[in-house]
């Protein structure tokens, strides 16, 4: 069995049945919607008309939400509908990252993530979902694409029908028959404020995600091409732009924890890396700087990161599921166990250095070299697998993100350096490492992820939003601020402990503020 919707545009007449039934049938809180009705219209008065797009989780055959999820709350049952369990859920919002489609919110009242799931409960009672049978004019049609005489598999047979977003190839099962290109395409059409019947919420950097800034016509020329290549909707895009009249506003679901989180836990993994390797090595002397305030302050701001991600958390008292109950394909419960193994470790080296068992902390460094690199890049996979954001995707991202861990960890030995006496031999190393450190980023920055061609016109959007947009302070501001100021002070005081101090904080409050922008900007991307 393989459920799946279709949906008849030419019958469709925009009345909200099904998007009321929905929340009556679901008591879908008031704010959110598990299915809506988007307007789209084009051309100019009198000559203009309306078009209607109901929009809903597309019950992927190969959803990208499920594979994320920490806990197994979201998973797809065996006839194909894509289901979740509030009660397994944490509320990490991975699954609203992942989702391509918008398709996911957080309900208000549990906290947890809730979207169409079919009715489920009425299928297996052997009945149709809510939307299906409210519907006056059977627009929606629901059925087993499995069953050759079912009506969805013979309309599906005897129709030209398009699915949302076909190139980011999560297999959708809500099809469309004629698809209107600039309602099924987000970035189509002129986002507005001001809609039909209402006032959008006021737009906020950090928490609804607002109209997309950057030119519509280049967007919507760039989305038509990528879309067109993949199999998307087909047709010309008429006379009058594009623009939306009705559709539901979405929260931005990460926020400034994240950031925050990226730049604590390059600190906790850069320090110790540094330490580590440098003692290992032989490069750096046997102190206790590095070898007992960098385990220290590493074991500081993991605990700290881990604060930060739980604190992200709409169910935090549930953080412990990801432990007890893993998904062991989730980026998050792989990291989760990363970071739990790694400040163990940590722990260790700290106690039996207290024990006066320096041989057992020197046998440590290795491994604890391996987790402190696993620490700072695992984030990249993670977000490899939010392919709700393009510009996440981006190949370089490990190699930016262990880049950062060696650039911050040395900013925080050189400030750790001005309260626990830094060895004069071991400054040049520190120096180097953080000038080579901060070259590399700049480079890995301006030359990797701004400079080459994005994959899809949804990732530039994004990365155009960085570097020309609402984000556009943060990201000049890192770059100079944060990377060349330093660079340039290192180079020119090499052995001055102030601008050792000013270099460091400088370069950590730039990386905020780039991590600021890139985790903000690709969520004001609309996928609806
Ligand atoms: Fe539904 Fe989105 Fe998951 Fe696809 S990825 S099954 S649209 S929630």
């Amino acid at each position: 069995m393989n459920q799946a919707f279709l949906i008849d545009n030419r019958k469709c007449i925009g009345c909200h049945a099904c998007s009321t039934a929905c929340k009556a049938e679901n008591e879908v809180p008031l704010g959110v919607h598990r299915t809506w009705v988007k307007y789209v219209e084009k051309g100019v008065f009198p000559d203009t008309r309306r078009y209607f797009q109901v929009t809903r989780c597309n019950h992927c055959a190969k959803p990208p939400c499920v594979p994320i999820c920490p806990t197994t709350a979201m998973y797809r049952r065996d006839d194909g509908i894509v289901e979740f369990d509030s009660q397994r859920c944490i509320g990490c919002k991975a699954c609203l990252q992942a989702c391509p489609y918008d398709a996911i919110h957080i309900d208000p009242e549990s906290g947890t993530a809730a979207k169409c799931h079919f009715c489920a409960h009425r299928v297996d009672a052997g009945l149709e979902p809510a939307c299906v049978i409210v519907c006056p004019v059977h627009a929606i049609i629901s059925g087993d694409l499995d069953e050759p005489q079912s009506e969805i598999a013979r309309l599906l047979s005897t129709q030209t029908v398009a699915v949302r977003k076909p190139e980011q190839g999560t297999r959708p099962k809500l099809f469309y028959i004629e698809a209107e290109a600039s309602a099924i395409s987000p970035g189509f059409a002129t986002q507005q404020s001001a809609q039909l019947w209402s006032e959008a919420p006021a737009w906020g950097p950090s928490d609804w995600r607002g109209p997309i800034q950057t030119a519509p016509g280049r967007m919507a020329d760039a989305l038509l091409r990528s879309a067109r290549g993949s199999g998307g909707p087909q047709g010309p895009l008429l006379g009058g732009a594009p623009r939306e009249t009705y559709n539901v506003p979405h929260r931005i679901p990460w926020h400034w924890q994240v950031p925050a989180y990226l730049v604590t836990k390059a600190l906790g993994s850069g320090i110790f890396l540094i330490a580590a390797a440098g003692l290992a090595l032989g490069l750096l002397p046997a102190t206790a700087l590095f070898t007992t305030a960098a385990p220290l302050a590493a074991l500081l701001f993991v605990a700290l990161t881990g604060a930060l991600l739980v604190g992200d958390l709409d169910r935090p008292e549930r953080f412990w599921t990801i432990l007890t109950r893993p998904q062991w394909r989730s980026w998050l419960t792989r990291g989760a166990f990363i970071l739990a193994a790694y400040g163990l470790l940590l722990a260790i080296v700290l106690l039996a250095k207290m024990l006066g068992q320096d041989g057992v902390a020197a046998q440590l460094r290795w491994p604890g070299v391996i987790l402190a690199v696993l620490s700072a890049v695992y984030t990249a996979f993670l977000f490899a697998q939010a392919e709700g954001r393009d510009l996440w995707q981006s190949p370089l991202l490990s190699a930016h993100l262990l880049v950062q861990a060696v650039m911050a960890g040395a900013a925080g030995l050189l400030l750790l350096g001005l309260f626990v006496e830094l060895p004069a031999d071991s400054l040049p190393v520190l120096v180097w490492t953080f000038g080579l450190a901060l070259a590399a980023n700049l480079l890995l920055t301006v030359g990797g992820e701004f400079a080459v061609p994005h994959a899809s016109a949804v990732a530039s959007a994004a990365a155009r939003m960085i570097t020309h947009g609402r984000y556009a302070a943060h990201y000049r501001g890192s770059l100079a601020g944060g990377l060349l100021l330093p660079l340039a002070a290192i180079i020119a005081w090499p052995a001055t402990p102030a601008v050792h101090l000013i270099a460091s904080l400088l370069c950590l409050g730039g990386l905020l503020a780039y991590e600021w922008a890139f985790v903000f900007a690709p969520q004001q991307i609309p996928n609806s």
